[in-house]
């Protein structure tokens, strides 16, 4: 069950630590100021009324914060979280059992909830709309349905892929919300808040070194933070556990994460686009067999970074890496194929 809770991009021994590092309030959570001051009108909004607040949707690649902000929903309206995912959900009798054991007011966290099959999402949309269920007993000629009624409850989404949700599901929620990477000082003040909790001594060069090498994503930035940690601790005793900017560079490079932060899986996909596939145009299928990941992880995790740093283009023809890809590698841009689209 936990299994199926991770995050494409988390480590199972992360769940823990993460929990520990959660911001609990929208108060302690960093950066996406527009989103929070929505969700700070909303939220207080329902609570003067007494009542659950509207359902939100968010979006947005791994570790940027989806889950953090359902627990929040629930801290801010000082309701009960529930936890559940698409993938687990299988029949609508999965959904219907949880459904039916929510209190008033409580929030129910689906995560992946693109992944929820047809039928699961048909009970959901009554259930958005009307707090209703409707339950289907027998089969065939003799089925009839009953109607329950469920209390008012939140629905909190999360979705690495806003593509895949259907309109009508997207339809009923109060409030949807992409997450953004973050800026360098948004992370820094991450980093620098999880070294606190953790009771490790950063400066402020260190944190932000570490900042700018976590792709803009704050999982990353918190797990980057231990990596450099350990390594202090071990291969730097002279430094008393100290991180500063010499420490963070070194830790970093001994973990194997390049200038931009692109650590080995990333890297090998850009490797393999540039090297085997001269660049491309390649399909993500072959791309994906190639570097020996599924495609659902390439295309959620590890692309929409080398996008946004324009190292790697989504064409018709398939995946292509541009000339700063081949620069960052330190290999010469080939001047045919995947080359020749950049050519003047
Ligand atoms: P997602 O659900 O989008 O994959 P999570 O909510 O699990 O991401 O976030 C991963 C970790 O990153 C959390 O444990 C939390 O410590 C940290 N984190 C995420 N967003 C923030 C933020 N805005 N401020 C501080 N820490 C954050």
């Amino acid at each position: 069950m936990r299994e199926e809770l991770l995050s494409p991009d988390q480590e199972p021994q992360e769940v823990e630590v993460e929990a520990g590092l959660r911001p609990r309030s929208l108060e302690e959570f960093v950066g996406q100021d527009e989103l929070k001051g929505h969700l700070r009108v909303m939220l207080a909004a329902a609570r003067e009324r007494e009542q659950a607040s509207d359902h939100f949707l968010f979006a947005g690649p791994p570790g940027l914060g989806k889950t953090t902000l359902a627990h929040i929903v629930a801290n801010e309206m000082g309701a009960e979280l529930h936890v559940t995912s698409g993938p687990a959900l299988e029949r609508a009798g999965d959904l219907a059992a949880i459904l039916t054991k929510l209190e008033p007011g409580d929030v129910l966290f689906i995560d992946e909830i693109h992944r929820l099959s047809r039928v699961v999402e048909e009970v959901l949309y009554p259930a958005m709309e009307d707090f209703e269920l409707d339950i289907i007993l027998g089969k065939g000629p003799a089925a009839r349905s009953i109607r329950l009624e469920l209390p008012n409850f939140t629905l909190v989404g999360a979705t690495t892929r806003t593509g895949l949700i259907t309109g009508p599901l997207r339809d009923r929620f109060g409030l949807t919300a992409r997450l953004d990477y973050y800026e360098p000082e948004d992370l820094r003040a991450i980093v620098e808040r999880a070294a606190n909790i953790l009771g490790v001594q950063i400066d402020s060069d260190g944190a932000s070194e570490i900042a700018g090498r976590s792709r803009g994503t704050p999982r990353i930035g918190n797990r980057l933070l231990r990596q450099v940690r350990d390594f202090a601790q071990i291969e730097r005793p002279e430094s008393k556990g100290h991180i500063d900017l010499d420490i963070a560079n070194d830790g970093l490079a001994f973990f194997g994460v390049d200038s931009l932060g692109l650590d080995k899986p990333t890297r090998a996909i850009l490797d393999s686009l540039c090297t085997r596939f001269n660049g491309g145009p390649v399909g993500l299928k072959t791309l994906s067999i190639s570097v020996s990941e599924p495609e659902d992880t390439v295309e959620d995790v590890y692309e929409p970074f080398l996008i946004q740093q324009g190292l790697l283009l989504r064409t018709p023809k398939g995946r292509v890496a541009t000339p700063t890809a081949f620069t960052h590698l330190g290999l010469a841009p080939p001047r045919n194929s995947a080359g020749s689209l950049f050519d003047e």
